[in-house]
């Protein structure tokens, strides 16, 4: 199966994939993944349907503790940036975002909005297993053995495109303009020194 076929999504399930009970918030889970010929299959159980089998039958697995999401905060828009990007990188399939993907993944994990989970081996590649700590998702993000000269590069690239410059609002775009004459009239200023104004024009020094 070629890598950019399973580094794909899953969410967390809200219920639970045995009993089809719904998860309680703060409830302990079990998550299995297994390999199909689909791809990478994810179970999420609770205390009660987990079993040695299927753990057995996983080729990964890790627990986690149900949290019923909080809505959405407006200001964690602006945070959700290397997020997003991750985002779109890993529906992207580019191969060529495999470097920026495993940044990205480091750096969220910092954050603490991944948690890494497990990291198992396909095709003799490394691939690490994220868990959102928020939304539950599953993030599959293969290993791509950076050397430490590779690392900077790829850091810097991804900084780049973390921090785009802001489009302008159109009132923006006026004060920036006005700004600009603003400036341009200082930049004149110099110009009229050249021809120092007659000197009986100056201000009388005052008298003690
Ligand atoms: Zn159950």
């Amino acid at each position: 199966m070629p890598i950019e076929e399973w580094d794909h999504l899953q969410a967390r399930s809200p219920l639970c994939n045995g009993c089809q009970k719904l998860f309680a918030d703060k409830e302990d889970y079990h998550t299995a993944l297994s390999l199909t010929p689909e791809g990478y299959r994810r179970r999420d159980l609770c205390q009660t349907c987990w079993s040695a089998t299927e753990r057995a039958n996983a080729v990964s697995y890790w627990q986690g503790t149900f949290q019923v999401p909080p809505p959405p905060k407006p200001e964690a828009l602006k945070k959700e940036d290397a997020e997003s990007l991750l985002r779109k990188f890993i529906d992207s399939k580019d191969p060529g975002h495999a470097n920026a993907r495993y940044i990205l993944a480091i750096m969220l994990e910092r954050k603490r909005t991944l948690r890494h989970r497990d990291t198992t081996e396909q095709d003799g590649q490394k691939v690490l297993i994220y868990e959102h700590a928020r939304t539950g998702e599953t993030f599959l993000v293969p290993d791509p053995r950076l050397r430490l000269d590779q690392l900077e590069a790829v850091q810097t690239e991804v900084s780049a495109l973390l921090a785009p410059p802001p489009p302008l609002t159109p009132v923006e775009q006026a004060l920036a303009s006005a700004e600009k004459e603003t400036n341009a009239a200082a930049d004149s200023a110099p110009v009229a020194e050249e021809n120092p104004p007659p000197s009986d024009a100056e201000p009388p020094a005052s008298q003690p």
